[in-house]
Protein backbone atom coordinates (compact mmCIF):
# COMPACT_ATOMS: atom_id res chain seq x y z
CA UNK A 1 0.00 0.00 0.00
CA UNK A 2 1.36 3.40 -0.76
CA UNK A 3 1.76 6.04 1.87
CA UNK A 4 -0.19 8.75 2.35
CA UNK A 5 2.32 10.94 4.14
CA UNK A 6 -1.10 11.46 7.11
CA UNK A 7 -1.51 7.89 7.80
CA UNK A 8 -1.48 6.71 11.71
CA UNK A 9 1.59 4.67 12.41
CA UNK A 10 1.39 0.96 11.94
CA UNK A 11 3.52 -1.06 13.66
CA UNK A 12 3.71 -4.00 11.62
CA UNK A 13 5.57 -2.28 8.55
CA UNK A 14 8.70 -4.03 7.91
CA UNK A 15 11.56 -1.19 9.80
CA UNK A 16 9.35 -1.68 13.00
CA UNK A 17 9.48 -5.17 12.53
CA UNK A 18 13.44 -4.59 11.35
CA UNK A 19 13.76 -2.59 14.89
CA UNK A 20 12.25 -5.52 17.12
CA UNK A 21 14.71 -8.39 14.96
CA UNK A 22 11.30 -9.90 13.77
CA UNK A 23 13.67 -9.02 10.61
CA UNK A 24 17.17 -9.68 10.14
CA UNK A 25 19.13 -6.47 8.79
CA UNK A 26 22.92 -5.55 7.86
CA UNK A 27 23.07 -3.35 10.62
CA UNK A 28 25.87 -0.57 9.63
CA UNK A 29 25.71 1.54 12.77
CA UNK A 30 23.17 2.03 15.40
CA UNK A 31 23.04 4.04 18.81
CA UNK A 32 19.98 5.17 20.79
CA UNK A 33 18.83 7.44 18.37
CA UNK A 34 18.88 5.51 14.70
CA UNK A 35 19.38 1.83 13.09
CA UNK A 36 21.60 1.77 9.90
CA UNK A 37 21.43 -0.61 7.50
CA UNK A 38 21.94 -1.91 3.88
CA UNK A 39 18.90 -1.27 1.74
CA UNK A 40 17.52 -4.88 0.14
CA UNK A 41 17.49 -3.88 -3.10
CA UNK A 42 20.60 -1.09 -3.32
CA UNK A 43 20.22 1.81 -5.80
CA UNK A 44 23.60 2.84 -6.01
CA UNK A 45 27.07 1.17 -5.23
CA UNK A 46 26.41 2.38 -1.31
CA UNK A 47 22.88 2.93 -0.58
CA UNK A 48 22.10 2.26 3.19
CA UNK A 49 18.95 4.03 5.16
CA UNK A 50 18.84 5.44 8.25
CA UNK A 51 15.89 5.24 10.53
CA UNK A 52 14.94 6.73 14.01
CA UNK A 53 14.82 3.98 16.66
CA UNK A 54 11.13 6.13 17.69
CA UNK A 55 7.78 5.08 15.67
CA UNK A 56 7.39 8.01 13.00
CA UNK A 57 5.65 7.76 9.33
CA UNK A 58 7.32 10.16 7.97
CA UNK A 59 10.14 13.35 7.49
CA UNK A 60 7.06 15.32 8.45
CA UNK A 61 5.78 13.58 11.50
CA UNK A 62 9.33 13.18 12.40
CA UNK A 63 9.87 16.95 12.80
CA UNK A 64 6.72 17.45 14.38
CA UNK A 65 7.10 14.86 17.68
CA UNK A 66 10.20 13.94 17.90
CA UNK A 67 11.90 15.57 21.05
CA UNK A 68 14.86 18.11 19.60
CA UNK A 69 17.34 15.99 21.22
CA UNK A 70 16.03 13.00 18.72
CA UNK A 71 16.06 15.48 16.23
CA UNK A 72 19.46 16.14 16.99
CA UNK A 73 20.80 12.30 17.44
CA UNK A 74 19.23 11.21 14.30
CA UNK A 75 21.06 13.98 11.62
CA UNK A 76 24.45 13.78 13.90
CA UNK A 77 24.07 9.84 13.06
CA UNK A 78 23.28 10.25 9.43
CA UNK A 79 26.55 12.42 9.04
CA UNK A 80 28.31 9.95 11.07
CA UNK A 81 27.13 7.06 9.02
CA UNK A 82 28.03 8.73 5.87
CA UNK A 83 31.92 9.25 7.09
CA UNK A 84 32.10 6.08 8.40
CA UNK A 85 30.90 4.55 5.16
CA UNK A 86 33.99 6.83 3.68
CA UNK A 87 31.84 8.81 1.34
CA UNK A 88 32.79 12.18 2.29
CA UNK A 89 35.68 12.67 -0.02
CA UNK A 90 33.84 12.18 -3.03
CA UNK A 91 29.99 12.89 -1.68
CA UNK A 92 26.75 11.18 -1.54
CA UNK A 93 23.11 12.30 -1.87
CA UNK A 94 20.52 12.14 1.04
CA UNK A 95 16.70 11.42 0.30
CA UNK A 96 13.77 11.00 1.88
CA UNK A 97 10.43 9.74 -0.06
CA UNK A 98 7.47 11.34 1.95
CA UNK A 99 3.96 10.34 0.67
CA UNK A 100 2.16 9.53 -2.51
CA UNK A 101 4.23 11.31 -5.07
CA UNK A 102 7.40 10.00 -3.87
CA UNK A 103 5.94 7.05 -3.82
CA UNK A 104 7.00 5.90 -0.49
CA UNK A 105 6.58 2.87 0.72
CA UNK A 106 7.43 1.60 3.87
CA UNK A 107 5.48 3.88 6.74
CA UNK A 108 8.36 4.22 9.24
CA UNK A 109 10.46 7.94 8.36
CA UNK A 110 13.82 7.49 6.78
CA UNK A 111 16.45 8.73 5.14
CA UNK A 112 18.29 7.26 2.02
CA UNK A 113 22.33 7.72 1.94
CA UNK A 114 23.53 7.17 -1.65
CA UNK A 115 27.06 7.05 -2.61
CA UNK A 116 30.34 5.39 -3.95
CA UNK A 117 29.93 6.46 -7.36
CA UNK A 118 28.57 9.05 -9.64
CA UNK A 119 24.98 9.71 -8.97
CA UNK A 120 23.47 11.24 -11.94
CA UNK A 121 20.81 13.56 -12.32
CA UNK A 122 19.12 14.68 -8.95
CA UNK A 123 15.27 13.46 -10.17
CA UNK A 124 14.71 11.06 -13.01
CA UNK A 125 12.14 12.20 -15.52
CA UNK A 126 9.12 9.93 -14.88
P1 LIG B 1 10.76 4.23 0.33
O1 LIG B 1 10.23 3.99 -1.04
O2 LIG B 1 9.71 3.98 1.39
O3 LIG B 1 11.43 5.57 0.48
O4 LIG B 1 11.93 3.20 0.53
C1 LIG B 1 11.81 1.97 1.16
C2 LIG B 1 13.10 1.21 0.96
O5 LIG B 1 13.10 0.11 1.84
C3 LIG B 1 13.29 0.68 -0.45
O6 LIG B 1 14.50 1.20 -1.00
C4 LIG B 1 13.36 -0.85 -0.26
O7 LIG B 1 14.29 -1.48 -1.10
C5 LIG B 1 13.75 -0.97 1.21
N1 LIG B 1 13.27 -2.17 1.87
C6 LIG B 1 12.01 -2.69 1.81
N2 LIG B 1 11.92 -3.80 2.56
C7 LIG B 1 13.15 -4.00 3.10
C8 LIG B 1 13.68 -5.01 3.97
O8 LIG B 1 13.01 -5.94 4.41
N3 LIG B 1 14.99 -4.87 4.32
C9 LIG B 1 15.77 -3.85 3.86
N4 LIG B 1 17.04 -3.82 4.27
N5 LIG B 1 15.30 -2.88 3.04
C10 LIG B 1 14.00 -2.97 2.67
Amino acid sequence: MPVTGLDPYDDQNIFAKILRGEIPNKTVYQDEFVLAFHDIAPQAPVHVLVIPKGAYVSARDFAARASDQDIAGFWRAVGRVAADLGLETEGYRLLSNHGLNAGQEVPHFHVHLFGGGPLGRMIQPS
